[in-house]
């Protein structure tokens, strides 16, 4: 199978510009960012701190079940069966997800069905350790960034268009936090793999991303 491993902070177009390059080259795309997501809004719905490790590793008990189904072709995330894909989105999720990311037993609980994904599809597969701890084998490692202001201005654009009530400064800290967190945590940091290509789109528009990460795969599949 051909699995390809973007990584990158919150808010680079991960996501956008995987779907797109996956459409164009006929492999699934799996967005690992809602798995976390989902275990984040588990912990929120049941009260617990998700500051505190411990409490949040108590909360992944058997019964939990976290899946990831594809509908029409598209990714969505079910919590006890119940369809979480637009639940995991807000602001709040996104700060549980970002805390509950740096327990380890979070990460190991959500890490076989990440593996299994990829063993089973052609994929590109994005999220934050994909290329350095996921999937080390993977054929291609991108590392695709932007710096924080063109991040937070592309988030708060669609979260308004989401009709969601945000502002651009909230989402600005928001972004600024969760990257300290994301790269400062002891587990799974957020960091390019050694033979990751990093493609910067603080610069660029999405349709030019989008070519030139397909591009950056393609030449790297044929060389
Ligand atoms: O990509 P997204 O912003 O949806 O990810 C939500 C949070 O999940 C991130 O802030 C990050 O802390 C965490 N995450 C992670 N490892 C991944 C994907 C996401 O730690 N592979």
């Amino acid at each position: 199978m051909i699995n390809v491993a973007i990584d990158g902070p919150a808010g680079a177009g991960k996501s956008t510009i995987s779907r797109r390059a996956a459409a164009a080259l006929g492999y699934i795309y799996i967005d690992t960012g809602a798995l976390y997501r989902t275990v984040g809004v588990h912990a929120l719905r049941l009260g617990v701190d998700t500051q505190d490790p411990d409490a949040v590793a108590a909360c992944l008990t058997d019964d939990l079940q976290v899946e990831l189904r594809f509908v029409n072709g598209e990714q969505r995330m079910f919590l006890g069966g119940e369809d979480v894909s637009e639940a995991i989105r807000t602001p709040e999720a996104s700060l549980a997800a970002s805390a509950v990311s740096a327990v380890p037993a979070v990460r190991a609980y959500l890490f076989d069905l990440q593996k299994q994904l990829a063993h089973d599809n052609n994929c590109i597969m994005d999220g934050r350790d994909i290329g350095t701890v996921v999937l080390p084998d993977a054929q291609v490692k991108i590392f695709l960034t932007a710096s924080p202001e063109a991040r937070a201005e592309r988030r708060y654009k669609e979260l308004c268009e989401k009709g969601m009530d945000v502002k651009y400064e909230d989402v600005l800290a928001d972004m600024i936090q969760r990257d300290y967190n994301d790269s400062h945590r002891a587990i799974a940091p957020l960091k390019p793999a050694d033979d990751a290509i990093t493609v910067d789109t603080s610069n660029i528009g999405l349709e030019e991303s989008v070519a030139l990460v397909i591009r950056t795969i393609k030449d790297k599949l044929e060389n």
